[in-house]
């Protein structure tokens, strides 16, 4: 069992104030793989204190400064890049391949497209050429919390850190105490490239006790959040005390919506992105709404696909699934599997239990459900696992009724090859995020939700003024 039990604070590995540990669960086989420490209050504190300090510099750092320690960083996440993927696949389950390519890939994306950014960004510019002794200033927001999930580990850690540094805050990383191994290679790495002390801290830790410590903390400035909707709002009301700046990522129910017109790969593809990662992405197309005239057909090729859909251990390469994070998550997912039966949804593949062979391990069959009504809990939910709901519609009025009627507002899929079409429908969708006919949302393109999904955007130059504060100044000369 590996022993990742201290803290990274002011440029060095502590050993932490509390003795309370935490047991890190590698899905696939259930068994301990790594063991963290409960961060308390004192060790918030001192993390805090540190980027509070290394604020005052780092705050007046050059860009030069910026870029160089970025770029380093970015040669040596390349060195460590493989170790990056195995601590994914060891603490989420993500298979080898897919650990590798994208959960791995797209941290170091992130970095390579701050570093752009961060080169190309005027800080300090005049309002307009009507005005030029009106100069705008955009300034770091201060010590920042940033708070992440198991999901996409690196990707949502990159999409936080790297914006945080290029823009002159300083933080403290607090990531899930489900699936802390990555970060704490990201630590590692900070560590050799020897950044200013206290610019970046880690303390582990769970979200009642290390969580509520750092985002009700004095001295934070600007919390960015990516979690559930539910911990989204607690963390909302702890930084209202004191009007700490607030940037949240939170749930979807993405709509994808397959008008008879769609490509022949439409159906295949539109399942594939639902169950990949094990169903377990804020922006996967888990309702799919399919025209009437096409709907038997697109059942039959689901049912096929899936059914040949394969699971298995994360371990060995492959295009395969692997397990979700835990056995809460699991059992939540045997439930929603349960009720969706109850109320008389279709069960087209899948179903509650776990796939044939794979007795250990946290393993989901992927499910599609048919005759959906958007009422029903499979349909409302975000389920987090590989189910995908099926709800027939007969006309594009009422499929972007039922796109839009739903408490979230992530992403959204159209697959159409009528280009007018796309566009009246994109403009009418009510989320953050539309993706057409399977082209994916750029690395650097603004991410983030409408409504329930979420306040504020990440990646690219939205997600570095995410992290900045303007300041307008008269009479500047
Ligand atoms: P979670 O909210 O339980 O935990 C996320 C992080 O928040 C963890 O680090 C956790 O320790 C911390 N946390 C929990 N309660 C807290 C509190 N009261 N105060 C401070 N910190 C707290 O979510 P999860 O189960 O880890 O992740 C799954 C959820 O995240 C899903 O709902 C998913 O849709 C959402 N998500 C959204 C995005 C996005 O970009 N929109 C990306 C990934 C995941």
């Amino acid at each position: 069992m590996l022993d990742k039990k201290n803290f990274y604070i002011n440029g060095v590995w502590v050993k932490p104030n509390s003795s309370e540990e935490i047991k890190v669960i590698d899905p696939a086989t259930e068994q301990n793989c790594a063991v963290i420490t409960l961060g308390n209050k004192a060790d918030v504190d001192l993390a805090v204190s540190a980027a509070k300090d290394a604020y005052e510099s780092w705050a007046f750092s050059s860009k030069d400064e910026r870029i160089g320690l970025l770029e380093k960083l970015y040669e040596n996440y390349k060195k460590r890049w493989a170790d990056i993927a195995e601590a994914i696949t060891l603490e989420m389950g993500a298979p080898k391949d897919f650990a590798t390519k994208l959960q791995a890939g797209t941290g170091a994306s992130h970095i390579k497209s701050f570093i752009r950014y961060l080169k190309n960004f005027e800080f300090e510019r005049p309002l307009g050429e009507h005005a030029p002794n009106q100069r705008l200033i955009y300034e770091p927001k201060g010590v920042c919390a940033l708070i992440t999930p198991w999901n996409w580990p690196m990707n949502q850690v990159c999409l936080k850190v790297m914006p945080a540094i290029a823009s002159g805050c300083t933080m403290v990383l607090k990531p899930s105490e489900l699936a802390p191994l990555s970060s704490m290679i990201l630590a590692e790495i900070i560590d050799e490239v020897k950044f200013p002390k206290g610019l970046f801290n880690l303390v582990n830790g769970d979200g009642a006790t290390t969580g509520d410590a750092l985002t009700s903390h004095p001295d934070i400035n600007m919390i960015s959040f990516t979690g559930s909707t539910r911990a989204g709002a607690l963390i909302s009301q702890n930084a209202a005390r004191d009007f700490k700046r607030v940037s949240l990522e939170l749930g979807g129910k993405g709509a994808n919506i397959i008008f008879k017109d769609a490509d022949p790969e439409a159906i295949e593809r539109g399942a594939l992105r639902c169950f990949r990662n094990s169903g377990q992405s804020c922006n996967a197309p888990t309702r799919m709404l399919v025209e009437k005239s096409m709907y038997d057909e697109a059942i039959e090729r689901l049912k096929k696909y899936t059914e040949s859909f394969e699971v298995g251990d994360p371990k060995k390469e492959g295009e395969h699934i692997g397990p979700v994070i835990s056995e809460t998550q699991y059992n939540k997912i045997q439930t929603l599997i349960q009720k969706g039966i109850d109320e008389g949804a279709k069960l087209v593949a899948g179903g509650t239990g776990k796939p044939e062979g794979l007795d250990k391990g946290y393993f989901v069959k992927p499910t599609v459900f048919a005759d959906v009504n958007n009422d029903m809990e499979v349909a409302r939910t975000e389920i987090f696992g590989p189910v995908l709901s099926v709800i027939p519609f007969e006309t594009e009025e009422d499929a972007i009724k039922i796109a839009n009627d739903t408490a979230y507002g992530l992403t959204n899929y159209i697959q159409t090859q009528d280009s007018k079409k796309v566009q009246r429908v994109a403009r009418k969708l009510r989320s953050g995020m539309v993706d057409v006919n399977g082209a994916g949302i750029a690395v650097d393109a603004p991410f983030g939700g409408f409504k329930h999904s979420g306040i504020g955007r990440e990646a690219g130059e939205h997600g570095l003024e995410e992290f900045l504060e303007v300041k307008a100044v008269g009479g500047w000369s």
